[in-house]
């Protein structure tokens, strides 16, 4: 047996909120399934969840806990679309696979509520929109076109002028923003460990503090071994994104894993929250460096961005943030900031998320480019239907060969200059 490290969930206010975890056991026989899944995250439990929901014996092997990564410290925001606007979209892969994209990422919201609903996941889940808000003239112009481009395809949004914007979110920092209706948010722990539930009562075996050590191919079948015990499987798929490793030759270097924090205030008043945001939607900035924030149903706000490229536990490692959040609402001063927290994300080149088919048998989804709350979750759908023998069609993204990045090993310097040199330009206001 080979010795494992079990790792605590970072300190999260999620870890200290959220429903209990469903049993999930190390694996400690070996078995057979249909396909394994490697990683337990909205990617490997929602495609375990639709498997089983067909009648396809599905296996999750999860190195720590369901949620442990990026998919239960999140935002919690269920965001419609990709990074790219749909006009972008449709020039870059045509109008077919192009036009599948675009309607495929906007309904993301809508098929996350819709899994929550149908299996009763207690999750805190609300759909009140989400807000992407500009705070220079230059990023006006590019959500006000993203408005029109969606208005031109019927989609539910708005565009907001300076006045509407400020009284949804009480501060006059923005000077425009697109409302998107089907947006909203979750607890994204409660929603992981729902998954894991839903996916369990449907038939799926959903293993923790299982990591995967290797895969090998051999009489037509692969062999997942993991530190008690192997997996015998027609299929696997690979859903480890930010936290891919050295399992599948140079996946790990497709993508750049990057850290994202969060902080979380303690309970604030009603008068306070309100102020703030008194229809609750979520709101992402377009900016040089994203920041997003919400109010959660238990009043708390919710700030997160860019921080240190290491585990953080101190809202004081992040305190740009909580500086900020003084900015924009002087309301909040006295406020205590109780958690703070992070956890990998994965970026890609090209800023799409990446679907591979890397071997026989084989998938890979990952690259989610901090966006994978209700991409992953309805990706994972797309994926089981695949995994069952679907055609090429059945994912609205396309199939690609896996690209490494050039010059992998320095990736973690640029992204931490990116970070520097974007907060040094919004602070310029450039
Ligand atoms: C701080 C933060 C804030 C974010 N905010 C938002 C947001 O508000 N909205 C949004 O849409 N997106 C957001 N994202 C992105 C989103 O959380 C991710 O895109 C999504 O959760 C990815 O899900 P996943 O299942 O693909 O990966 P993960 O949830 O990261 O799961 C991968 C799992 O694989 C496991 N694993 C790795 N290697 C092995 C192995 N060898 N064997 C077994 N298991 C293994 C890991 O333990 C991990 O649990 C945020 C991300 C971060 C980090």
């Amino acid at each position: 047996m080979t010795d494992h490290k079990v790792l605590p969930l970072p300190p999260s206010l999620y870890a200290d909120t959220a429903v209990p975890p469903a049993t999930t056991p190390p694996l400690d026989s070996d078995r057979t399934a249909s396909v394994a899944i490697i990683g337990g995250g909205f990617t490997g439990l929602s495609t375990a969840l639709h498997l089983a929901e067909q009648g396809v014996e599905a296996v999750v092997l999860e190195a720590q806990q369901p949620g442990w990564g990026a998919s239960g410290n999140n935002g919690g925001q269920l965001n419609p679309g990709l990074k790219f606007d749909p006009d972008t979209i449709e020039a870059t892969f045509g109008p077919d696979l192009g036009g599948r994209m675009i309607a495929f990422a906007y309904d993301t919201p809508n098929v996350a509520h819709d899994i929550i609903r149908r299996h009763g996941i207690a999750c805190e889940a609300r759909q009140n929109g989400t807000l992407r808000a500009a705070y220079h003239s230059k990023s006006a112009a590019g959500v006000e076109s993203t408005a029109q481009q969606c208005l031109r395809r019927g989609m539910p949004v708005e565009f907001l002028d300076r006045d509407t914007i400020q009284r949804m979110t009480g501060t006059d920092r923005y000077v425009a923003a697109m409302l998107d209706r089907r947006g909203g948010d979750v607890h994204p722990l409660s929603y992981a460990r729902g998954l894991a539930q839903a996916a369990i009562k449907a038939g799926a075996a959903v293993h923790g503090q299982t990591p995967v050590l290797s895969v090998r191919r051999d009489s037509g079948r692969w062999h997942v071994q993991t530190p008690r015990a192997t997996v015998h499987a027609d299929k696997i798929l690979i859903a480890t994104n930010g936290f891919t490793d050295d399992l599948w030759p140079d996946l790990r270097r497709t993508i750049v894993p990057v850290f994202s924090a969060i902080t979380a205030t303690e309970p604030l008043p009603d008068a306070v929250a309100r102020a703030i945001m008194p229809t609750r939607p979520v709101l992402y900035e377009s900016g040089n460096i994203t920041v997003y924030y919400r109010i959660d149903s238990g009043n708390r706000l919710l700030m997160g961005g860019r921080g240190p490229m290491r585990p953080i536990r101190d809202a004081a490692e992040i305190s740009y943030l909580t500086r900020y959040a003084a900015r924009l609402w002087p309301t909040l001063s006295g406020i205590r900031w109780t958690h703070a927290w992070n956890s990998q994300l994965a970026m890609t080149a090209d800023h799409y998320p990446h679907v591979h088919e890397p071997g026989p048998g084989v998938l890979a989804y990952l690259g989610c480019n901090g966006r994978g709350v209700a991409l992953a979750s309805s990706m994972g759908r797309q994926l089981a239907r695949r995994l069952i023998g679907g055609d090429s069609a059945t994912i609205d993204l396309p199939i690609t060969t896996p690209k490494t990045i050039a010059l992998h090993a320095l990736w973690p310097v640029a992204v931490k200059s990116v970070v520097v040199w974007g907060r040094l330009r919004d602070r310029l206001g450039l």
